[in-house]
């Protein structure tokens, strides 16, 4: 049967408009610029994996050797409670020598392995479930494989959002038709987007200038938290913690003002005036290593090293007695600037830390790229390490790899004397946490030194 020319023609122009749509749609989505960063984000979810399946590969090791199912199970079975994880294995000689966790089904699109991640962000999205793996070895020798699934659900959850936004842009483009979503948006949204943006800068600008004429006034001072060497009785060091001494408020915690200083460029001069005062306070305490937190956007920019430099020697402080902590964030970044400032703090003696570690499981290949002096264990693990075998196990596995590779290790956040039992136990050198003491002013850590002149001639 023939259809009418009127019916053609508004088939013909539903076709043109839906196309012209679709097309515009498909660019704004590849050019969004979202779509790299949610790229990154999927790649470092894959890594964090990737990671956790390595440290769980060590873990049961010495069962897989032996061929012992019980012995895996035992030491596999905290893997269950990690972030989005269904299914677990070990394998050795090629069969299933253990398992935890049911294997969904899946189409034979859905399992991606490693290196098909970073090739597409919505493959990822199609698919249910992610896999990573680690060869297990025993003395270097591989013995069998550890493979864990985990949901993308979960572990994408952020990224499902953003990419809901997206086709909801992309839908309302096709609904009412591009000229119409033109003026719309010329029209509605943009006065509405400046409007919102400029009053967000205003208050951001406001809050700055006040962060900014602070700093100018000295009211962003360092406080102390000892670190102490396993038996909690000798301070080794001191981290520097930077407080908010606001005229009427008492001291501001960094978590309200570090980030906006982050955003705005201010942190460089924030911790530029925290590490010359820190200097001038630690020069008093020559028994004491001094340990300084580095934003990963200040240790990013070229020239971090050359300023922290300066500062030392212009305050006569020894670089040997600094060490400066990295987050696993610096790593997101341009890895030959941080490679670079990396090796010219080493080349004058200034010890690396990697802090917060364990959370989100960083990416054990930084450890072997960048050999880090000391590796800080995130509180989230100590916190549970006394109450839960599953977080012993981890940290555990933690501790061990990182002695193999020659790395100290220091417990963050021991709150408890049976955490401080334990941990000194399985092999952590240094501690840190409220058990045995608070971040405090300078004034309060020469009193400390007393009592541990007292420790030591004891
Ligand atoms: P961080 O580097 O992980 O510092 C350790 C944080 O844990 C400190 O919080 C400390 O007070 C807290 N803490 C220590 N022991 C315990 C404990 O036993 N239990 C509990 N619940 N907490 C404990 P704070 O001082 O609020 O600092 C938060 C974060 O702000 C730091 O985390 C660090 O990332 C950042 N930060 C602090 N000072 C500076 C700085 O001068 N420059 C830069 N760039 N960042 C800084
Ligand atoms: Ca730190
Ligand atoms: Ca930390």
């Amino acid at each position: 049967m023939d259809a009418s020319p009127t019916s053609h023609s508004i088939g013909r122009t539903i076709t043109v408009l839906t196309s012209v749509s679709l097309a515009v749609s498909l660019v704004a989505l590849g050019s969004f610029a979202g779509m790299q960063s949610l790229s990154r984000y999927v790649e470092q979810k894959q890594q964090g994996l990737v990671a956790t399946a390595q440290i769980f590969a060590s873990v049961a090791a010495p069962g897989a050797r032996k061929g012992d199912t019980g012995e895996v199970l035992r030491a596999i079975r905290a893997i269950g409670k990690i972030e989005s994880v269904v299914h677990a294995r070990v394998e050795t000689g090629g069969r299933v020598l253990a398992s935890i966790g049911v294997v969904p089904q899946l189409s034979s699109d859905a399992r991606l392995d490693e290196t098909l991640v970073t090739e597409g962000v919505l493959a990822i999205m199609r698919s249910r479930t992610i896999e990573a793996s680690a060869i297990i070895r025993d003395g270097g020798e591989p013995v069998g494989r550890f493979v864990l699934l985990a949901e993308t659900e979960g572990l994408f959850a952020p990224l499902t959002t953003a990419l809901a936004s997206l086709f909801i842009a992309a839908l309302i483009s096709l609904g009412i038709g591009v000229s119409v979503a033109g003026q719309f948006r010329r029209q509605l949204l943009d006065p509405v987007i400046a409007l919102l943006t400029s009053v967000r800068s205003l208050a951001a600008s406001k809050e700055a200038r006040a962060l900014s004429a602070a700093i100018d006034a000295g009211e962003l001072i360092p406080f102390y938290q000892p670190i102490f060497d396993r038996t909690g009785t000798v301070m080794a060091g001191v981290e520097v913690l930077v407080r908010w001494k606001k005229p009427g408020q008492g001291f501001v915690l960094p978590g309200d003002f570090v980030p906006l200083a982050e955003k705005t460029g201010l942190i460089g001069k924030l911790d530029a005036v925290l590490l010359r005062q820190a200097c001038r306070d630690a020069l008093a305490w020559p028994e004491l290593t001094v340990n300084v937190n580095a934003s990963a956007i200040v240790f990013q920019s070229a020239g971090f090293a050359r300023r922290v430099l300066a500062t030392l020697q212009a305050e006569g402080f020894p670089a040997d007695r600094l060490m400066v902590e990295l987050t696993e964030s610096a790593f997101a970044g341009d890895s030959e600037t941080l490679r670079g400032e990396i090796q010219a703090l080493r080349q004058a003696g200034i010890a690396i830390a990697l802090d917060d570690f364990g959370t989100g499981f960083s990416n054990l290949s930084y450890l072997q790229q960048f050999r880090f002096d000391e590796i800080k264990i995130d509180r989230t693990f100590v916190d549970k390490f006394d109450r839960s075998t599953d977080s012993a196990a981890i940290v555990t596995a933690i501790i061990s790899m990182s002695r193999a590779i020659g790395m100290t290790i220091v417990a963050e956040g021991v709150e408890r004397a049976e955490q401080h039992d334990l941990l000194s136990e399985a092999g952590v050198h240094y501690m840190q946490g409220f058990y045995f003491a608070k971040p405090m002013p300078a004034a309060d850590i020469e009193a400390r030194r007393q009592a541990n002149r007292g420790a030591e001639a004891a």
